[in-house]
């Protein structure tokens, strides 16, 4: 097997990636612990969390959303090949041990991810953040709950909407039925944008009882 990236024989095959691609991957830097945006780090969390906060409580990404991971996450949608799924979700697993050294964050009780309305699951067959997720959950020891949240319906007009609508129309998109009481959640995205989807979901997630909430995603755009 060789590297998804550069294409050199690799030397651990289920890795996907070399590990020199891996420590040229762009990282981010100075970005704000809880949105994943770009920050000073003047103080803990930026100026756009201090003035409202998102519903989680940190987000951790592996890099913007740039080359090479951009062109690699449009495989993943749509070419679904397993060995770069798992190199993928290394990828974020590395990001969140990172961010564990760093600011000391514990670790989840359950992981969930962001589910996909079962009209596009239909279509692409399977839900990418969901593959994601298994092999962090099965790496981290912590059961995967791939269901937790149920979507309601398909957010597809929703470019031509004004932006406040926008966000109405995403807050009524989950519901949760589940008891999560003292639970912390790690919650699985392939992309993170506006973060309104996130947002939602862990509204729905902490009114169910979660005390917090981690999202770990491949990309975060900056805005
Ligand atoms: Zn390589
Ligand atoms: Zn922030």
């Amino acid at each position: 097997m060789r590297c998804i990236l550069c294409n050199m024989p690799l030397f651990l095959s289920h890795h996907g990636i070399c590990s020199q691609c891996i420590k040229n991957l762009p990282t981010q830097n100075k970005v704000c612990p809880q949105c994943g945006l770009p920050h000073s780090l003047s103080t803990p969390i930026c100026y756009r969390c201090r003035e409202q906060k998102p519903s989680w409580d940190e987000l951790i990404a592996v890099s913007n959303y740039i080359h090479p991971l951009k062109k690699l996450i449009h495989h993943l949608k749509f070419y679904h090949k397993i060995e770069l799924t798992h190199a993928l979700a290394r990828l974020m697993l590395l990001a969140w041990y990172k961010r564990r050294v760093t600011n000391g964050i514990s670790k989840p009780d359950l992981i969930t991810c962001v589910p996909l309305h079962h009209i596009r699951y239909w279509s692409r067959g399977f839900n990418q953040a969901e593959q994601l997720a298994k092999p962090i959950a099965k790496w981290l020891n912590r059961m995967f709950y791939p269901h937790l949240l149920q979507r309601k319906q398909i957010a597809s007009d929703q470019k031509s909407l004004s932006l406040e609508k926008r966000v109405q129309n995403v807050e009524k998109l989950f519901s949760c039925y589940h008891h999560l009481s003292n639970r912390s959640i790690l919650l699985i995205d392939d992309i993170v944008t506006t973060g309104n989807t996130i947002n939602a979901i862990s509204q729905q997630l902490k009114r169910c009882g979660a005390t917090n909430v981690q999202v770990l995603c491949l990309c975060r755009t900056v805005l």
